[in-house]
């Protein structure tokens, strides 16, 4: 059995916490053990970081030559990306082929990065005097933390190391408990890429313990986090008491609108896809439905045919579209969301429960399930579930499909699905989400930036300005003229 090393300070070695295992969730076997960080491990982490950003090696690497390093992460994970995606889904149960795309996700983020920062430019305001000029440069921050989820890790992880160090920082790395393999994985392929010791460490274990550590640590200097909001608001208010920054990517309800006018099939299949891939367990999941009463039971009816079709068993087997929750206490608090549903007056049209199918008694997998007959005021409507639960509504006009869509705590995303490009236009500018889809949901692109509105989050990642996130401006007054300075009068 493997017993893990942590990356901490440039070395491999074991940490000084707890010792836990990741499991493999579709059958529960251990596929290693390991020490969780302690607090001495994160003060390491952090002091290295602290020392090795300050250091010439690392201070006078000029942009092409961090993104050389960049580049070679990015090969070396195209080059083992089979690998990769089969561990991936051995620590968090997601369907291999949704595994490799993440991987492939995650290689690309690095050569986005290593792009940007070659050709990042730093600004030259207008002249708004004779006697000086001035310059405004980007310089990095220091040592910045970053937080993870357990449900996409590899790509979530690289989106913030990956601008992080391209912006010349040094990074600590909290992955979530469940998830430790791929931080560790990342670790490794840094440093055989040559990354200089102390810039980058992987601090596995608990995020009251390890996180919030690291995230107080008076040497921190920016906290970068994706998860539930309750944390990323904990964070928030520690990042303002040491008035660092912060960028918070949380949770979502995000909905999706079918118009009269839409594509049914096209829209069925995305819908479904929105909603069902990775179980549900996605930020961004498309979890409420409104359709236009004109279309609302022809699409209901193909949802859930779609649905019903869908195969269900172990993430590492081909062709599987739905893996297992994540653990079982996930399972129980997805199964409470759908009982609640029902004493909420909800019909439950598919799913709401485990499959029958002994050979996934291991796990703790949930049927993709469909709910009709409650309103957007209804608690599955308005909290996150994080499952496959989809709730299906109809409406009638727009103005008030606009305010339920609207109604919500979180915006993070949102579907159209409608053959009028117009309207769709007029629909997505009323949303208030931080991203729109139409007539497609769940793709991302590297270049497009990506982030909440309301409690889904604040600050966005991704895209040419992705890197700046990671960066402080710095400007530079410069005299002209031998003219002295005077008091005016
Ligand atoms: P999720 O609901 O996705 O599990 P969490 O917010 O609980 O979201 O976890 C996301 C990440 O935040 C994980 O790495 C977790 O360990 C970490 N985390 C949880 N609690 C804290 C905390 N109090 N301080 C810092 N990090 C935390």
């Amino acid at each position: 059995m493997e017993t893990l090393k942590l990356y901490v300070a440039g070395e491999w070695r074991q940490g000084r916490g707890e010792r836990f295992c990741s499991t493999y969730p579709a059958d529960g076997t251990v596929n290693a053990w390991l020490h969780a960080a302690s607090l001495d491990d994160v003060e390491l982490a952090v002091s290295a970081a602290e020392r090795a950003w300050r250091e010439p090696e690392w201070r006078n690497m000029l942009p092409h030559q961090r993104a050389a390093i960049l580049h070679r992460v990015g090969d070396l994970i195209s080059a083992r990306l089979e690998p990769l995606a089969q561990r991936q889904t051995r620590d968090n149960g997601k369907p291999l082929a949704e595994s490799r795309g993440l991987v492939a996700s995650a290689a690309a983020t690095a050569h986005y990065f290593a792009a940007v920062c070659e050709v990042m430019e730093g600004e030259l305001p207008p002249q708004r005097s004779p006697d000086f000029i001035t310059l405004s440069g980007y310089e990095p921050i220091g040592v910045v933390a970053a937080i993870t989820p357990w449900n996409s890790p590899i790509a979530s992880e690289m989106q913030k190391v990956a601008p992080a160090l391209a912006a010349g920082n040094a990074v600590v790395l909290k992955p979530a408990e469940a998830t430790p393999l791929m931080a560790l994985e990342l670790a490794a392929l840094f440093e055989e890429a040559g990354l200089p010791p102390g810039l980058f460490s992987v601090l596995p274990g608990k995020g009251s313990i390890v996180g919030e550590a690291l995230a107080r640590h008076p040497l921190v200097k920016k906290i970068s986090f994706t998860g539930g909001t309750r944390t990323g608001r904990m964070l928030a208010h520690v990042a303002a008491d040491k008035l660092i920054s912060t960028s918070l990517e949380l949770g979502g309800k995000s909905p999706t609108i079918v118009l009269d006018d839409a594509d049914p099939e096209q829209a069925a299949r995305g819908i479904c896809y929105g909603i069902f891939s990775s179980a549900g367990q996605a930020c961004i999941a498309g979890s409420r439905l409104f359709v236009h009463r004109r279309l609302y039971q022809p699409l209901l009816d193909r949802l859930l045919t779609l649905t019903q079709e869908l195969r269900i068993g172990d993430p590492l087997q081909p062709g599987i579209h739905i893996g297992p929750l994540i653990n079982a206490a996930h399972y129980q608090s997805v199964a409470g969301y759908v009982a609640l549903a029902r004493e909420e007056g909800g019909e439950i049209l598919c799913g709401g429960e485990a499959p029958a199918d002994p050979t996934l008694a291991q796990g703790s997998w949930f049927l993709p399930t469909i709910i009709t007959g409650l309103n957007n005021r209804a608690r599955v409507c308005q909290e996150e579930i994080f499952g496959p639960v989809l709730v299906v509504m109809p409406f009638d006009d727009e103005a008030e499909l606009i305010a339920q869509a609207n109604d919500s705590l979180y915006g993070l995303a949102a579907g159209i699905w409608t053959r009028d490009i117009t309207r769709a236009l007029r629909l997505a500018e009323k949303l208030e989400t931080g991203t729109v889809w139409i007539n497609t949901y769940k793709v991302f692109s590297i270049s497009t930036p990506f982030g909440g509105v309301k409690e889904s989050g604040l600050g966005r990642e991704k895209g040419l300005q992705g890197i700046k996130a990671w960066m402080q401006q710095k400007s530079i007054y410069l005299a002209t003229t031998p003219a002295v300075n005077g008091w005016s009068d």
